[in-house]
């Protein structure tokens, strides 16, 4: 049985402490605020989503924090996002 996720309080990245909460957004299961520099997972986000939403959303971290975002389209960062939550179970120890 797969061990139970623990949503991290915050995030390393680049350098920045990036906070993780919880909390009600209308249009997504999660956002990274720009301004804040935090990042906010809906509480009706599915369980077995909030692993890929989390990673979705620390990309989209690490492309403005880099300065990489101001360099593409919306639809691009979007792409890039989503492509990058297949990342998601990459980093899992197996036993
Ligand atoms: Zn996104």
């Amino acid at each position: 049985m797969a061990a139970k996720f623990v949503i991290p309080k915050s995030l390393s990245i680049l350098g920045k402490n990036i906070p993780v909460k919880r909390g009600n957004l209308k249009d997504a299961h999660g956002q990274f605020d720009r301004t804040d520099f935090e990042i906010t997972l809906d509480t009706k986000c599915p369980a077995h989503l909030i692993e890929e939403t989390l990673m979705h959303e620390a990309m989209h971290a690490v492309l403005w924090i880099s300065g990489v975002s101001q360099l593409l389209r919306e639809d691009l960062e979007e792409a890039i996002c989503f492509a990058t939550e297949g990342l998601t179970n990459s980093f899992k120890v197996r036993k």
